[in-house]
């Protein structure tokens, strides 16, 4: 039996779109079927090795057996870790939870650093419900036909049936189509079927303008049903994230949290509720858990407590992969006196698989900057694009990428089609780098605030 897909995983506050926008080039990660990086490709550029390696990784997600590992990606600023991990969420099955955290989010949310972090975990992990329903004999349904459709005469062809609770589009088998056709039922039409027979009786029309009608859009979600028979039963699948079934759960929080995103702390009495039923319903075999993936960057922000969290956290039977971003060599680990790799505690980077990222060659600056213009829909010279290639090489790319909306903003200014030269002069000498930045604060430190 076909199924349909609902989700609703798609809850993102305004910080994530933000960063997402600096990466919306990127569509995946560019790789052929056997894992090979393409010098560019959905977007990406370079990187090759980093990107075959988080490649095999997604492939072991694919495959459910990878849950509860941890991922590094290290690499200097700039040399693309979100980007492949953004690349990796859109290769990810539309249903998989893919959770994004900047380490720093868990410091400045009004809650424990443990509850952020335990929430950020459930947010990751999916729970695929499947439910079986039925048309109910009677009941009034809306139909559409489908637009690719062109007609009720033929044997073949889509329609929705809109119920209370549901939307579902079957294939018009023959019997459905000849009582489509003694009742003359058109797109529009409300009308009743009845269950045992198939038959279809015409109750008026639910709107009245074929514009009406053309406005809703064909839908792609179908459920086939053999020829000659009206299909009574259809399986609808439904993955929601163990947070978002904390949300709705958790009577002081109710289902409008899941939109304001203030969702307080929940108590753990909920959580068990929930993990006892999910469980319950595994072993129905109602449900399957979908593991996710939670990318936390600037994971060096986070502190010993956090850190031994999350090595508890990963042991536990319902933990996503976590793949964590650091851009820093030996540091502190905060909260101690200790300095280790990344900022991470040893235990903690014993379980680690680390995938590193170098530095990018002028070339794949320059391409990766055509790439923001494209982005961006800004035309830019050939010259000043090499200009902006030599400072994204001097300082950093995202500082470069910067530029390129900068830039073009003075360009329309001059009332110019293309970004020129002079343009990225300008701004490169409005707005400094950090090298830049950290000269003058040296050069002036007397004269600033201590
Ligand atoms: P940080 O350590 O500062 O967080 P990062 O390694 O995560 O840096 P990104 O944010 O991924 O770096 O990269 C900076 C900008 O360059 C982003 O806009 C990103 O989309 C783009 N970018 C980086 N690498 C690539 C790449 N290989 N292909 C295409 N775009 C890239």
């Amino acid at each position: 039996m076909a199924t349909t897909t609902t989700t609703t995983t798609g809850l993102r506050d305004i910080t994530k779109m933000e960063r997402i926008g600096a990466h919306s080039h990127i569509h995946g990660l560019g790789l052929t079927d056997n894992l090979e990086a393409r010098p560019s490709g959905q977007g990406m550029v370079g990187q090759a090795k980093a990107r075959r390696a988080a490649g095999v990784i997604l492939k072991l997600i694919e495959e459910g057996n990878y849950a509860g590992r941890a991922i590094l990606m290290a690499g200097a600023p700039g040399s693309g870790k979100t980007a492949i991990a953004m690349g990796m969420a859109q290769s990810l099955g539309a249903d998989v939870p893919f959770t994004m955290l900047a380490a720093s989010e868990i410091f400045s949310l009004e809650m424990s650093k443990t509850e952020a972090l335990t929430q950020a975990f459930r947010r990751s992990i999916g729970v695929r419900i499947k439910e079986e329903s039925e048309i109910i004999e009677g009941e009034v349904v809306e139909i559409q036909i489908d637009r690719s459709t062109t007609g009720l005469g033929q044997k073949s062809g889509k329609l929705t049936l809109k119920t209370t609770e549901m939307e579902t589009i079957y294939d018009l088998g023959a019997k459905m189509i000849e009582a489509l056709n003694k009742e003359k039922v058109m797109a529009g039409d409300v009308i009743t079927i009845d269950k045992a027979s198939g038959r279809i009786t015409k109750l008026g029309r639910s709107f009245t303008r074929a514009r009406d009608y053309d406005a809703m859009g064909s839908d792609t979600k179908f459920v086939q049903c053999p020829e000659g028979e009206l299909q009574k039963r259809k399986e609808v699948v439904h993955t929601v994230s163990l947070h978002e079934m904390d949300v709705i759960n958790s009577r002081s929080q109710g289902f409008l949290a899941l939109f304001s995103g203030d969702t307080g702390e929940i108590k753990s009495e909920v959580r068990d509720q929930i993990n006892t039923k999910v469980s319950e319903w595994r072993e129905e075999g109602k449900a399957e858990i979908v593991p996710g993936v939670l990318f936390i960057d600037e994971v060096h922000v986070l502190d010993i407590e956090c850190f031994s969290f999350l090595n508890r956290a990963l042991e536990d039977a319902l933990a996503p992969v976590v793949i964590m971003a650091s851009n820093r060599g030996i540091t502190t680990i905060r909260g101690t006196n200790y300095k280790s790799p990344h900022g991470l505690p040893v235990d903690l980077l014993e379980r680690l698989l680390i995938i590193s990222t170098g530095p990018y060659s002028e070339p794949e600056i320059k391409q990766i900057l055509g790439i923001r213009c494209d982005e961006e829909d800004v035309q830019m010279t050939e010259d000043a694009k090499d200009i902006l290639t030599r400072i994204g090489m001097e300082t950093s790319l995202r500082y470069a990428i910067h530029l390129i909306t900068a830039s073009s903003f003075v360009a329309k200014k001059r009332k110019a089609s293309a970004i020129d030269v002079a343009d990225i002069k300008k701004v490169y000498s409005l707005f400094l780098d950090e090298k830049r930045s950290v000269q003058m604060l040296k050069e002036y430190q007397n004269q600033y605030m201590y």
